[in-house]
C-alpha cells in the first residue's frame, strides 16, 4: 500500500526513521510545505493584521486574509466571513455554547448531545445548562457506537434547541449521519452544531451543503499547526449573536458607557490573531487539497481495514465501534487484561506511538464499562510497515502479559 504522502515530506518522521507515529487523531505531525509557510510568513510578512496603515502590515493582513479563504474553500464555506478562526475545536464549541447558548437557551429548554462526545462538545453544554436552568440530555448510542437515530427522534421537541455532535467519534471512529441529524434538529427548531475535528482532517466537508449551524474543527489534526482552528456558522446566527472574547479588533465604536461591535468576523475575533498560524493552516490545506480528500479517505480506509483485521484475529483483543468498512482512521481496543497504559508503554519501547486512557470521553468510557482504552490512529504519512510495527507490539505484550500471569 502506498502512503499518500512520504515520510520525507514529514521532518520529525524523516528525522527518525524508526518512529511509527500512530497517534494522529491527537494531532498530526506537519509537513514541511506547513513549516516553510510559518517561517515564510515571519520572515517576510510579519506585522500586526488589521493594526498598521504601511506596507509590511497591509502584506500581513492579506495573508492572513487569503488564509481564511482558503481554508473557508476547502471546508466549502461560501461566505467567507463566516469562517471565523479560534485556537481550535474547543474554543470554537465553547464560543458558540457561551456566545449563542446564553442569548438563546432559557431554562426549561434541553440540550441534546450524543454519549460519544468528546468533552469539548459535552462540558460546554452541560455548564450551559447549570447555569440557565435548561435539561441536559444525552442520547444513547446503538450497541456498535452509532448515533441511534430513532433514539434521537423521541427525544427532540418543542423544547430542544440545540443537538450538539461529532461528525467522526475520536474513540470509535463513527461517522455521523449529519443530513438525518441536521433534518432531526432542524425539525423541532433546533441548531445542530457539528464537532468537525475528526471530520475535517478526513472526509470532504461540504458546510453549506451539509445544513449544520455551526462547525468547529482545528488545525493541528489536518497538518496544520497548534493553536489554530476555525468556527463556521450561518451568517444570520452569528449576526445576532453577542461577541465571545471582547478587546481590541472586534469593536466598531467603545463609548465611556458602551461599545458596538465590527462586522463578521471580526467580531469574535478579539485581539492579535495568530496569522502565522492561520497561515501555517492554509498551507495543510493545499497539501490535503494536492493529495486529494478522496484518496486520504481511501488510504486510511485500506490501512484501518488492515490493522481491525490484524488485530482483531489476535486472541484477547477487543476493538469498539464499528467494523472496519464504515469508520474512519480510529481503531480504539483493548488487550486482554492489560491496561492500556501498559500496553502503550511495551509499544513505544518498540518505537511505537499509540495514545491510552479515556481520550477525553469519560462518558463514552462508562457506556463501553471500561476506564481506558488503547487507540490507534492512521493518517497520510502511514503505511502498512506501521501496521506490522503496531501488531507486533500487541503480541508482545500480550506475551508478556501471559507470562506474567501465568
Ligand atoms: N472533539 C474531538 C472529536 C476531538 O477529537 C478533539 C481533540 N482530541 C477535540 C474535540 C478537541 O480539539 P482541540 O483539543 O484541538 O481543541
Amino acid at each position: 500500500m502506498m502512503s499518500a504522502l512520504s515520510r520525507s515530506d514529514f521532518p520529525l518522521l524523516a528525522a527518525s526513521p524508526r518512529l511509527v507515529y500512530l497517534d494522529s487523531a491527537a494531532t498530526t505531525q506537519k509537513p514541511r510545505a506547513v513549516l516553510d509557510a510559518i517561517r515564510d510568513f515571519y520572515e517576510s510578512d510579519n506585522a500586526n493584521p488589521h493594526r498598521g496603515a504601511y506596507a509590511l502590515s497591509v502584506r500581513a493582513t492579506q495573508r492572513y486574509h487569503d488564509a481564511r479563504a482558503r481554508v473557508a474553500k476547502f471546508l466549502g464555506v461560501s461566505d467567507t466571513d463566516c469562517l471565523i478562526f479560534t485556537r481550535g475545536t474547543t474554543e470554537s464549541l465553547n464560543l458558540v455554547a457561551a456566545s449563542w447558548g446564553r442569548a438563546n437557551v432559557r431554562a426549561g429548554d434541553e440540550i441534546v448531545v450524543t454519549g460519544a462526545e468528546h468533552h469539548a462538545n459535552f462540558v460546554p453544554w452541560q455548564q450551559l445548562a447549570i447555569e440557565t436552568g435548561a435539561r441536559f440530555r444525552i442520547c444513547e448510542l446503538t450497541a456498535d457506537g452509532a448515533i441511534d437515530l430513532d433514539r434521537l427522534r423521541a427525544m427532540l421537541g418543542s423544547k430542544t434547541k440545540v443537538v450538539a455532535f461529532a461528525h467522526v467519534s475520536n474513540v470509535l471512529g463513527t461517522i455521523a449521519p449529519v443530513r438525518e441529524i441536521v433534518e432531526l434538529a432542524h425539525g423541532v427548531g433546533a441548531i445542530a452544531v457539528c464537532d468537525g475535528a475528526q471530520a475535517a482532517p478526513h472526509l470532504t466537508v461540504r458546510f453549506d451543503a451539509s445544513g449544520v449551524d455551526f462547525f468547529a474543527a482545528s488545525g493541528h489534526k489536518m497538518l496544520g499547526p497548534m493553536g489554530i482552528g476555525v468556527l463556521a456558522g450561518r451568517r444570520a446566527l452569528l449576526d445576532a449573536m453577542p461577541p465571545f472574547l471582547t478587546g481590541g479588533d472586534m469593536i466598531e465604536f467603545v463609548e465611556d458607557e458602551h461599545s458596538t461591535w465590527n462586522r463578521l468576523p471580526h467580531k469574535f475575533e478579539a485581539g492579535t490573531p495568530n496569522a502565522a498560524g492561520a497561515v501555517g493552516l492554509a498551507a495543510a490545506v493545499g497539501v490535503l487539497e494536492r493529495v486529494g480528500m478522496d484518496a486520504v479517505r481511501a488510504h486510511e480506509l485500506a490501512l484501518v481495514g488492515a490493522a481491525y483485521r490484524r488485530l482483531a484475529a489476535i486472541d484477547g483483543v477487543r476493538i469498539y465501534g464499528p467494523g472496519p468498512e464504515d469508520r474512519s482512521g480510529v481503531l480504539s481496543f483493548n488487550v486482554g487484561d492489560v491496561h492500556p497504559h501498559d500496553l502503550a508503554t511495551i509499544l513505544d519501547s518498540h518505537h511505537v506511538c499509540i495514545r491510552a486512557g479515556h481520550h477525553c470521553a469519560q462518558p463514552l468510557m462508562r457506556r463501553l464499562g471500561v476506564s481506558a482504552t488503547a487507540r490507534a490512529s492512521f493518517y497520510v504519512y502511514n503505511d502498512d510497515a506501521d501496521i506490522d510495527a503496531l501488531v507486533n507490539g500487541v503480541m508482545a505484550a500480550r506475551e508478556m502479559f501471559s507470562r506474567v500471569g501465568a
